[in-house]
């Protein structure tokens, strides 16, 4: 198998038993068996279509800022949308990005560029393809006020364009997620703005997650989705689990919403800490918290 990636996405871009910790913001997990990087559609539906044929499992992930990966890691090809695939061209109010660009990168260039309305993710530290699965959002703002269509490659193979309304967006998902499509490029609507005014803004934000963040710690960022009517960190602060640990895995002091790695923490005292909270708050106030996080490697359902 590692020869035959090596064929289609070439030697530099394929690693055999890569440890995932080097490529998640958590810091941890294990091997995936192949880890591949591909830089077009072309390239990517070979991957898949030699996967396909070797029965081979295989999955995507983008800059790794909301995924736990075990500790056993990945059996099977990871298919990694990131850096060889993240053009971002600017046409007028139009912005289109290749799947694995940067939200922060996109960020500071459209406030170069005096386009305003990606603000909010200026701190999103994931990838557009990564934002758009769960429809990433901050401080009032998400992926699915700004998006005008989506090109995808879907489980069938067939490359499809979806607009706006077809991505049938909610909170912190999308038919993406459902359907097990790729996305591959999107096109953005902003709006013209002064780069000042901009800046003040995105800065404004950088402020707030540093002081309300546990910015200085690995993690994937809020671990749990936001409740109807509650959030998810008062909930875990009232359950008394502010601070609670299992080994180097933390509710974060500064965060309770976020779980964090302090230094060695393993996938599995992540993934059991996210458990006991989620009985603790279920025991406490009969509300079910639901993992934003993704979870691979792990079998079974998620948590
Ligand atoms: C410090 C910190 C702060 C954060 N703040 C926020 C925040 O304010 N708001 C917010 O919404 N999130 C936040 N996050 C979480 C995270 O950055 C976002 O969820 C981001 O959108 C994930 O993108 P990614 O590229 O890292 O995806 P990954 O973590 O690599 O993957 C996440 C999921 O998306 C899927 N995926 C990735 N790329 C593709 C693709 N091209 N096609 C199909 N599926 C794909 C993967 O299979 C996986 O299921 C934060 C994380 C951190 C560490």
């Amino acid at each position: 198998m590692l020869e035959i990636l090596q064929k289609l996405v070439g030697t530099e871009h394929v690693w055999a038993e890569e440890p995932m910790k080097d490529h998640t913001t958590f810091r941890v997990g294990g091997p995936a068996r192949y880890l591949a990087e591909p830089k077009d559609t072309k390239e990517l539906a070979a991957v898949i279509g030699a996967c396909t044929k070797a029965g081979m499992p295989f999955t995507v992930m983008g800059n790794g800022s909301n995924l736990l990966v075990s500790d056993a890691g990945y059996n099977g090809v990871i298919i990694r949308l990131f850096k060889n695939m993240s053009h971002i061209w600017i046409s007028g109010h139009f912005m289109i990005l290749e799947a694995g660009a940067l939200l922060i990168r996109a960020a500071s260039m459209a406030c170069r560029e005096g386009l305003a309305g990606l603000e909010f993710a200026s701190g999103i530290p994931g990838t557009v393809g990564g934002a758009l699965v769960m429809n990433a959002g901050a401080y009032g703002g998400e992926m699915k006020d700004i998006v005008c269509c989506v090109k995808v490659l879907s489980k069938d193979g067939a490359l499809r364009e979806y607009t706006k309304e077809e991505m049938d967006f909610g909170y912190r998902r999308s038919r993406i997620a459902e359907e097990g499509s790729i996305v591959l490029e999107a096109e953005l609507r902003l709006c013209p703005g002064t780069t000042e005014e901009i800046r003040a803004r995105m800065e404004e934000l950088k402020e707030q997650r540093v002081r309300k963040q546990p910015l200085e710690y690995a993690s994937a960022g809020s671990t749990f989705k936001r409740p109807e009517g509650y959030f998810a960190g008062k909930l875990i602060e009232d359950a008394g689990l502010r601070g609670f640990r299992i080994g180097d895995a933390q509710v974060s002091e500064k965060h309770c919403g976020f779980v964090i790695n302090r230094g060695n923490a393993t996938a599995s005292e992540i993934a059991e800490l996210i458990r006991q909270v989620q009985e603790r708050v279920y025991a406490a106030f009969g509300i079910r918290l639901q993992t934003e996080v993704k979870f691979l490697g792990f079998g079974g359902e998620p948590l």
